[in-house]
Order: structure tokens, then C-alpha cells, then sequence
């Protein structure tokens, strides 16, 4: 594919930014230069935010059923396009060819959700709440929204969002993670082939000068973030302190526990996709493996066995298990951590520092490690890796694993493997997380659930995608009315 400069899509046109400032973007796979993404700034966003403003004026009156058909032709358009952008996800983000399809089918799914925004966007009707009174609600979009996403889903995390948006009345500013720009300018070509009016949705490409402007601009009624928690926590703390709304998904450290009584080999090839699929960096990702009684010695050499078996290179490579992580200094952070997990007593069952490449080594490689004999200080414990790294742990019984991972400070995704219906029950009852497995590694919902953790991992009470994130694009607005008789003084 050829090096290209890429531009921000506004109010139905490519441009460039208004002060020419570029930056390489790199294949993780390979270190090479594959494209120049703008660095937009204060100028851009104000702009952009204006012309989604106008637009919003005609969008919302449009009806949401024809509002849906521009949703309906997108959905066929990806379909065409669907292995096209799923390369494009493992050419710039590094994970393989799987886990892009697995992405783009979700991508898929929420645009097909989004498109039940007719029945989302009913209100509710009460007749006579006093004698010829009734009382209604109606729900209305609200203006612009801005959608600020991380590097590694390029595609879905936007889509977790903007289709929803649109839907429902409003108009999107999109800023694409500045890591992997490629996937989501190529969708909004077919944004823009699918028909969907100028100003309705757009896209910005930069960094966090793009987050500071969309967050200081009064036009930007509402923000959806997703990427780390200390970024998350202070979208959180802005928006609240300038009257915006927001929904502000944050990191994670994911909890598996596996029962005595566990199907051993679907645990082990559960936690090979969970632990290492997508190189680690999913924030659905098993970093913390909990075996519980005597189960932790076999489990750790069953896991280990198949950990090796994974072939690591290219992620555009079929065969390849593990693809690169997504930089260089991705790469040197997630070695700092291992090797300060060493230095802090912990064990090494799996040594992935140097791992053997299929191919090309001149990527950022890093194989499965896992690490064993953690204690509550570590870092390794207390902060996300967010690489393929996972650590782990014994516990004498159910309730102590439980209280391990209820006292962390993330709460993102869990699972408990086990054959009892009593510990599901238990776990799900219990566990402070907001998304739960049961027998499941990746316990990520389906388009038509919501998405989202508790503490740390999510700021903000509406969580993404579903029917549920139609209330954070919607406001409520309740009539009481009454009509009197011609006749009546
Ligand atoms: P990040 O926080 O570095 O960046 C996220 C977005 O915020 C990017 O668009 C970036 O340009 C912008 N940004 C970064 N620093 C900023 C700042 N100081 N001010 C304003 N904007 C800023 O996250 P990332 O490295 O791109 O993504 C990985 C993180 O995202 C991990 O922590 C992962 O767990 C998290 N994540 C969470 C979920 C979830 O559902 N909870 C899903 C995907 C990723």
C-alpha cells in the first residue's frame, strides 16, 4: 500500500488542516512509514464543531426511519468492503486477521442496532394523570457530539457511538487515535458514499490538541472517550465542570478465576485468545489468572505449553497468533514492567522479551510472558500492561478470588470458569466489574448490550452501544397538556 497523506473529512469534504503539521504514522508489524496523519488543531475543531452545529438544524427533523437508511447503506457498503478494512486494521494496528474481522463484525452490529432507533426513541404516554390531563415524554437529540478514541479498535470504538448519535438526530465530531488514522478515514469514504448529509458526521485526525479544543468548545453538547483511565478521569472532571454530558470509558485489569472443577482445556484455550490475542492490548484482555485450590499447578503448565505453541510476526500474516504491540514505546513500556516485576520477586514462567518471529523481526514483538508469585504491591498487580503479559495467582478458596479482584481499583471485564451453577451465581451476584463471563474469556456484549466497567474503568453512568446509549444521545423532554372544550369559559 502506498504512503499517503491523509486529510480530516468536514461538512462533506476532505481537507487539510489549517496549519499544515503532519505526523508518520508506522506499520507496528514492519517500523515502516505507511501514511502522514494531520495534527489538527484549536482552528480545525471550531471550525468543524460550527459546520456540525448548521447541519444538526436540518438533521433533526429528518425522520428517524430515513435517518436509518443512510445507516442501512453503510451497513451494505462495509459488508462490500468488509476484508478490505479488516487488512487495514491489521496493517495499522498490529492485531491479526482474526481478531480485525472479529472487530469488523462488531462494527457491523452496531450500525444494525442503531438502525432500531425509531423504537429506541419512543417515549412514553400516560392519559389522564389528572381529569383530562395526559402526560408525555418525549425524547429529542441535542446538538453536537464529540467521540475522542483510542489507538486499538479503530473501527468499533467509534461505532460504539456515532451511529447512535446520528440516528438519533444529533451530529458527530470523530477524532481518530492518531496511531492507526487509516481504518477510519477509509470508513468515512463510505460515510460520505453512503449519503449522509455535510456536517453530519466528521472526522478529525491529531492528538490531544484535538481533545482539548472538542473539550473547551461550548457548540459540543456531549463527549464519548474511551482510552486510559487518568485521561478518562480528567474528560470527566471537564465535562462535568462545563455542563457537558459524558461517558468516559477508561482501563482495565481483568480478572479470571478458574474453579477446581473448570474444563481445563477450554480455560487454557480461552486464556490464550483472552491473555494474548490482539497482542494483549484489549481492554476486555485476562491479565490476572486466579487459580483456586489445587488447580493453579496444572493449570499454569497447561498454559504455558499452549502459550508457546503461538507463532508471533506479522499481523497480516494468516498463520500468526500474536502480532506486534502498537509502538516502539509501547514495546519498551511493557518490557520496563516485566522486568520490574522480576526485580520486585515475581516468577518468569514464560519469557516472551525476545520472542522467535515469523518473518520480518523488525516490528515491535513481544511473545506471551507470564509471570507468577505476585504480591499486592507489585506494579505488575496494580497497573494495567495493556500488552501480553499476564500474571498469575493462587487463591485458597472462591471467596478469596473474589475479594482479589473486588478490591482492585479497575472493574472493567471478569470470569469465573467453573462447572457450578452455585459459583456463577456467586460471581455474578458479586463481582464488582460491569461486564461478567461466565465460561467465557472475553466476555465483551454483543452490540445490542451495553459496554462498560465500574471504578476506575468507566466514568459516567450510561455506558456505550445498545439501546441504553440512545439516553446519553437523547433528552427527555416531558409534557403535561391539556386541551379545554370551545364551549368551556
Ligand atoms: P489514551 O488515553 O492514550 O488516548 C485515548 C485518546 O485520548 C486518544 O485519541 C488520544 O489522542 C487522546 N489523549 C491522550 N492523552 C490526552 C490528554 N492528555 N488530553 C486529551 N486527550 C488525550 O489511550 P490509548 O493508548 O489510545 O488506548 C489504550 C487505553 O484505552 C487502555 O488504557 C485501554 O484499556 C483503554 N481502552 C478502554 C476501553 C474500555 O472499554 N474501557 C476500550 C478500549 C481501550
Amino acid at each position: 500500500m502506498a504512503e499517503k497523506y491523509l486529510k480530516n473529512y468536514i461538512n462533506g469534504q476532505w481537507v487539510e488542516p489549517v496549519d499544515i503539521k503532519y505526523r508518520e504514522v508506522l506499520n507496528p508489524s514492519t517500523d515502516e512509514v505507511i501514511a502522514h496523519v494531520p495534527l489538527s488543531g484549536r482552528k480545525d475543531v471550531d471550525f468543524t464543531v460550527n459546520m456540525a452545529k448548521e447541519a444538526f438544524e436540518s438533521w433533526r427533523s429528518v425522520s428517524p426511519a430515513k435517518r436509518c437508511k443512510y445507516m442501512f447503506r453503510l451497513v451494505e457498503l462495509i459488508n462490500e468492503n468488509f476484508e478490505e478494512l479488516s487488512g487495514l486494521i491489521s496493517y495499522e494496528e498490529g492485531k491479526n486477521l482474526v481478531d480485525a474481522k472479529a472487530e469488523m463484525k462488531r462494527v457491523l452490529e452496531n450500525a444494525e442496532v442503531a438502525a432500531g432507533i425509531p423504537s429506541f426513541m419512543m417515549g412514553d404516554f400516560i392519559e389522564d394523570v389528572s381529569e383530562g390531563i395526559e402526560g408525555y415524554t418525549i425524547k429529542q437529540p441535542i446538538g453536537v457530539f464529540g467521540v475522542i478514541c483510542p489507538f486499538n479498535f479503530p473501527a468499533m470504538v467509534p461505532f460504539w457511538f456515532f451511529p447512535y448519535a446520528v440516528a438519533a438526530g444529533n451530529t458527530v465530531v470523530i477524532k481518530a487515535s492518531v496511531q492507526v488514522p487509516l481504518t477510519m478515514s477509509r470508513i468515512m469514504e463510505l460515510i460520505d458514499k453512503a449519503g449522509f448529509p455535510p456536517g453530519v458526521v466528521n472526522l478529525l485526525n491529531g492528538s490531544r490538541d484535538v481533545s482539548d479544543a472538542m473539550l473547551d468548545n461550548p457548540d459540543i453538547k456531549g463527549i464519548s472517550f474511551v482510552g486510559s483511565t487518568s485521561v478518562a478521569r480528567m474528560v470527566a472532571s471537564r465535562c462535568s465542570s462545563s455542563g457537558k454530558r459524558y461517558q468516559a470509558l477508561g482501563g482495565a485489569k481483568n480478572f479470571l478465576i478458574v474453579m477446581p472443577d473448570a474444563k481445563l482445556d477450554k480455560v487454557v484455550s480461552s486464556l490464550n485468545t483472552s491473555c494474548f490475542g490482539c497482542a494483549g492490548e484489549r481492554c476486555m484482555a485476562a491479565s490476572v489468572i486466579v487459580g483456586v485450590g489445587n488447580i493453579y499447578t496444572e493449570l499454569r503448565e497447561r498454559f504455558r505449553e499452549a502459550a508457546l505453541k503461538l507463532i508471533v510476526g506479522n499481523a497480516l500474516d494468516p498463520e500468526v497468533d500474536v502480532g506486534p504491540v502498537i509502538s516502539r514505546e509501547a514495546k519498551e513500556r511493557i518490557l520496563s514492567y516485566i522486568q520490574q516485576g522480576i526485580d520486585d520477586g515475581a516468577g518468569l514462567v514464560l519469557d516472551g522479551r525476545n520472542p522467535a518471529v515469523r518473518g520480518d523481526s523488525s516490528g515491535y514483538y513481544i511473545g506471551p510472558t507470564i509471570l507468577e508469585n505476585i504480591t499486592w504491591n507489585m506494579s505488575v498487580w496494580k497497573e494495567e500492561i495493556f500488552g501480553p503479559v499476564a500474571c498469575m495467582v493462587k487463591a485458597g478458596t472462591f471467596e478469596e478470588a473474589l475479594e482479589m479482584m473486588n478490591s482492585h481499583s479497575y472493574g472493567n471485564g471478569g470470569s469465573i470458569f467453573t462447572q457450578s451453577g452455585y459459583y456463577a451465581r456467586e460471581f455474578q451476584y458479586k463481582a464488582k466489574v460491569g461486564m461478567v463471563g461466565i465460561n467465557i474469556g472475553v466476555p465483551a456484549p454483543a452490540a445490542v448490550l451495553p459496554f462498560g466497567g465500574v471504578k476506575a474503568s468507566m466514568f459516567g453512568d450510561i455506558k456505550a452501544q445498545g439501546k441504553g446509549v440512545v439516553d446519553f444521545f437523547t433528552e427527555k423532554k416531558i409534557v403535561t397538556a391539556r386541551f379545554y372544550n370551545e364551549d368551556w369559559n
